[in-house]
């Protein structure tokens, strides 16, 4: 089957599939018919600019089915290398989406990864939000590699179909790619980041007006300045994107 992923823009080494949140849900639909686990990644300026210096982080986001433009950045970046991308595909409104999409065809979800209890208490969010969604369970745990079999065996034995995984980019696309094969019953992998702490309030999202702007980033530097350094990221990728543009 042909996917609806074929156009990928390819920003700095990182393809970034050029759909909307609503093909996005039919492209899932499809990986899940497929048998195997199919890998989606969020990607930001932070992304690429990580994928820049770890050879193995950028081959993780290469080989990954679905990379989404989950950022402004991207957008602009896209419009300005002549391949402009539809729309934001955010995973903070993604987690969502597809949590109802599992409630409505029967898909087992299992959420792994965030602060303690936290997964727990955004698989009780999304079942108060999509009554009859299965839970295939919810699990902090730790990306650390002696974890790791006892974490896929318990994802194994909950024959779980999708799977977020919230450690943070890059650990969280790297665990999920380096368990493709072990994991025998999901179909459908997706890093999401620090999404279930917005699902259970931990964390919160900058207002509609401020998304409108595109500056979506300055409300979280605001309200998280430790992210500072990280962010030096955004200028950076806008530089290296500028500059790519001209030597080409
Ligand atoms: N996290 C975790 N274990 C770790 C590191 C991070 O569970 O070893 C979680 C953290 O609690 C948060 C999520 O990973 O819920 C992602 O954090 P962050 O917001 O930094 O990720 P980003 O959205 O920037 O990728």
């Amino acid at each position: 089957m042909k996917h609806l992923t074929s156009r990928s823009v390819p920003i700095l080494g990182v393809p970034v599939h050029a759909v909307t949140m609503a093909d996005t849900l039919a492209v899932v639909q499809q990986f899940m018919a497929e048998p195997g686990l199919h890998q989606v990644a969020t990607v930001n300026p932070e992304f690429v600019m990580a994928a820049q210096e770890d050879a193995d982080f950028r081959h993780v986001l290469q080989q990954a089915d679905l990379c989404l433009a989950d950022g402004v950045g991207l957008l602009l970046a896209g419009r300005w290398l002549g391949t402009p991308l539809p729309e934001r595909v955010p995973g903070s409104e993604l987690v969502y989406h597809l949590a109802r999409l599992a409630a409505e065809e029967g898909w087992r979800l299992f959420l792994l990864g965030a602060g303690p209890g936290v997964a727990e208490e955004a698989a009780a969010v999304f079942q108060d939000l999509y009554p009859g969604l299965a839970i295939a369970g919810s699990y902090a745990g730790s990306p650390d590699p002696a974890e790791n079999e006892a974490i896929v065996r318990h994802i194994n034995d909950s024959a779980a179909d999708i799977l977020y995984v919230a450690y943070g980019a890059p650990n969280q696309d790297k665990w999920i790619a380096r368990n493709r094969e072990a994991l025998r019953t999901v179909r459908m992998a997706i890093g999401v980041g620090g999404a279930l702490d917005f699902v259970t309030g931990r964390a919160a999202r900058a207002p509609r007006w401020l998304q409108r702007l595109g500056l979506e980033w300055l409300h979280r530097l605001i309200r998280e300045p430790w992210r500072w350094r990280r962010m030096l990221a955004l200028p950076r990728f806008v530089w290296r994107v500028l500059v790519a543009e001209i030597r080409d």
